[in-house]
């Protein structure tokens, strides 16, 4: 963006107040943005009939302080830009979790739900009531898994297998009734794919508006089901014995530790960025860090920018935990060309054997496929990587 740019204020951008801050709500791309109130108004000034020099003396008649352009370009070209808050920026791909899920299914519609629900469970979902619920089924499950650890784990199970399938679409009946609650109206429960990995999902979009406190226990109530189900088959297996209860229970809650991982988009990611009010938590953290990052090497000093500190050990950790899981790839993909022989003898014992074991054909078929899929996202990062790194010593050469 040069600074004979006139931004223009997107029309698809939605604004919501929200006590002392606005949310921007980009509808067709799903990107989200809290700023302070008193933005507003200085945002409707983008209207197109101002460059950014002149809304830089706007903002210092309005706010009654300073801004370089350096850094009102670099708020407008980082913040509302790649967010499509501004009109004008190409090639801005959709950042609405739903939308980037494929063969999408709606299991229970919205109708369905309003129905069941009755305001007599709201009491659940009161703050006190519901940590106190939360912890006392979090402690009555760990004490089942703690003492009965050692279960044979038979994940072959079909039994086992479908009531899982239940579970998952309870974990999401669990934010839907939550939202209820806190007089938001969720939207469908379906499941989709996410690339290769099957996934869950309720639209939750309408509860932006809500307060942060409960948009908190939104996000724990599925675990909040999770750990409640868990616990009724725990019971289950104690008056039957039937190990195959224990072994859901054992299942379920093991589970909810992957829900409570904060780097990937699961439950304790949206407890962070409720809790930091940072939607699009991702994408603010990274931006964070690379400003951080770009400062500390040029030696920039920018008064007008300090680092957002919980923002930015969040960006760090997060670039930590995929640094790890890019070096576990690694050591993974080392193992690929056995998994592809062991693949094909188990394909040609069925086929010419009729040998019909197809557990390790789809076992090893998924390790191939997740594999290679990991290592194709890999090299397309490092190619964009490489592409902007291109683009930006293009700009020093043309410059020099
Ligand atoms: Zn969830």
């Amino acid at each position: 963006m040069t600074n004979e740019c006139k931004p223009i204020l997107n029309s698809s951008t939605l604004i919501i107040e929200n006590g002392d801050y606005i949310v921007l709500n980009q509808k067709e791309f799903g990107y989200q943005l809290k700023l302070k109130k008193e933005f507003q108004q200085f945002l409707s000034l983008m209207d197109g009939s101002r460059t950014i020099e002149q809304l830089q003396d706007e903002y210092i008649k309005y706010f009654g302080r300073t801004i370089s352009v350096d850094a009102l370009e670099e708020f407008i070209r980082e913040r509302l830009s790649k967010c499509g808050f501004i009109e004008g920026y190409e090639k801005l791909k959709p950042r609405n979790s739903q939308s980037i899920l494929k063969a999408k299914i709606i299991i229970l519609e919205t109708g369905i739900l309003e129905k069941i629900y009755t305001r007599h469970l709201n009491f659940i979902f009161e703050t006190k009531m519901f940590y106190s619920l939360l912890f006392t089924l979090f402690s009555a499950n760990l004490v089942v898994f703690l003492t009965h650890k050692s279960v044979y784990l038979n994940t072959k199970s079909g039994f086992v297998f479908s009531i899982l399938f239940i579970c998952h679409i309870f974990h999401e009946i669990g934010h839907a009734m939550a939202a209820k609650a806190k007089q938001s109206s969720p939207g469908n429960i379906g499941f989709g794919f996410y690339f290769v990995l099957p996934v869950f999902f309720v639209d939750l979009s309408d509860t932006w508006n809500i307060q942060k406190k409960d948009r908190i226990i939104i996000n724990l109530s599925g675990i909040f089901f999770d750990y409640l189900i868990g616990l009724g088959f725990g019971l289950l297996f104690f008056i039957t014995t039937n190990s195959l209860f224990l072994m859901i229970q054992i299942i379920l809650f093991t589970k909810t530790f992957y829900n409570l991982n904060p780097f990937i988009r699961s439950d304790a990611y949206w407890v962070i960025s409720d809790s930091l009010d940072k939607p699009n938590l991702n994408d603010n953290s990274s931006i964070e860090v690379r400003l951080f990052f770009k400062r500390l090497i040029t030696f920039k000093t920018n008064n007008n920018w300090k680092p957002n500190i919980p923002l930015l050990i969040y960006g760090i950790a997060t670039t930590c935990f995929w640094l790890f899981i890019i070096q576990s790839i690694l050591i993974q993909s080392k193992t690929i060309i056995t998994d592809i022989n062991e693949f094909l003898y188990a394909l040609k014992q069925v086929l010419f054997f009729n040998n019909w074991d197809v557990s390790v054909i789809i076992s090893k078929a998924y390790q191939i496929l997740f594999i290679s899929f990991a290592l194709y996202l890999l090299f397309k990062l490092l190619a964009k990587w490489a592409f902007l790194l291109h683009q930006k010593l293009v700009v020093l050469w043309k410059r020099a």
